[in-house]
């Protein structure tokens, strides 16, 4: 992603694309959207320090989209209530038209009984589809910004998925994930699922950057998150945690189902090794399993892993240990 010029703070554009989106009375013009769009889409990814820009951005990004959820229920609320007062209308003028005709029935002999009746009718019958007609022509804004609502939700969308994402790996970063993990630890014990969480670091990976260079070490990480990919579901989470250290969220998985997926992932590894000069270059890591508790959230079950990999680390690199 491209960095912003130095004389540019991000922030501050975003900032005013803001203001300007609520000084129109959060009007969500193209234009005035484009403004936000390109100060958050200049913005610096988040590698491994967060910098106090990045967090503001965040911020306002959350920000954003909850004025803009906000915004789709009133603009939802609005069309009921026009829609209903249409109904009111017809209703009130079927009612009008039941009395002239009972009046007629009654024998309403006086003409000028009659005429000030029809005068009444045909005006209120103007005045109705005069109000129909704007009632409709506001349905139709209505339906345009609610419109374009929608496609300003899905381009925020994207820029999360810019800043949640690791730039060299294309896996979740860590920013990305301390959000995500509060939701799926809260979701899990709503619906009283299974969650569980793999953390993997690759063995002295030190040592493949002091032999081969560290541009060769960023490869095998690529390599490694490839592979990673390549036996997850849908649903599955890779996260880049660290440098060389990678989490999986497994949700609606028990911890079987979590050592599963890592076991073929190192069978993968050993099938499908990285190459470096017609040389197989062996990667190994080990790797800390925990599922999720019912007393505990989610800082807590990833702290279970962590401790489970360094127990791993410990009995001799390459292991799997489960936290009990
Ligand atoms: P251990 O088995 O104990 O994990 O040993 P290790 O060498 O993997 O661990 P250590 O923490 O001593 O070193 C981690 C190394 O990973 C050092 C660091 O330069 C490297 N590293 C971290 N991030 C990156 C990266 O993005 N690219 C490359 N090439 N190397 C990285
Ligand atoms: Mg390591
Ligand atoms: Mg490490």
């Amino acid at each position: 992603m491209s960095n912003v010029s130095a004389s540019i703070n991000p922030v501050e554009i975003a900032r005013i694309a803001l203001k300007k989106l609520s000084e129109r009375g959060l009007a969500p013009t193209p234009e005035n959207y484009t403004k936000f769009y390109n100060a958050i889409a200049t913005i610096k990814s988040p590698d491994a320090k967060s910098s106090f820009e990045t967090l503001q951005a965040w911020q306002l990004l959350y920000k954003v989209e909850d004025i803009l959820g906000d915004m789709g229920e009133t603009t939802e609320q609005l069309l009921t209530a026009l829609a209903g007062g249409n109904e009111t209308m017809s209703a009130s003028l079927d009612q009008l038209q039941d009395t002239r005709r009972a009046h007629l029935e009654q024998g309403a002999s006086a003409d000028d009984t009659h005429s000030k009746l029809e005068s009444l009718l045909n005006k209120i019958i103007s005045s109705t589809s005069e109000l129909h007609t704007s009632v409709s022509l506001s349905s139709t804004d209505l339906l345009a910004i609610r419109e374009s609502v929608r496609s300003i939700e899905e381009n925020l969308a994207v820029n999360r998925q810019i800043l949640e994402q690791d730039a060299l790996t294309g896996a979740m970063n860590r920013q990305g994930f301390d959000n995500r993990l509060v939701r799926e630890a809260k979701l899990a014990h709503r619906h009283g699922h299974k969650l569980s969480v793999v953390l993997f670091d690759l063995d002295d990976f030190k040592l493949v950057n002091d032999r081969f260079g560290h541009a060769v070490g960023d490869n095998v990480l690529i390599h490694i998150a490839g592979l990673a990919k390549s036996v997850l579901r849908e649903s599955d989470i890779l996260v880049r945690y660290g440098g060389e250290e990678f989490l999986i969220l497994l949700a609606e998985t028990d911890i079987h189902g979590a050592r599963y997926v890592l076991e073929r992932l190192q069978q993968m590894t050993r099938r499908n090794p990285f190459m470096y000069k017609q040389q197989r270059l062996e990667v190994t890591f080990s790797t800390g399993i925990a599922m999720l508790r019912d007393d505990e959230n989610g800082r807590a079950l990833v702290l279970r892993a962590d401790e489970a990999l360094y127990v791993a680390k410990r009995n001799g690199r390459g292991l799997i240990e489960m936290a009990e």
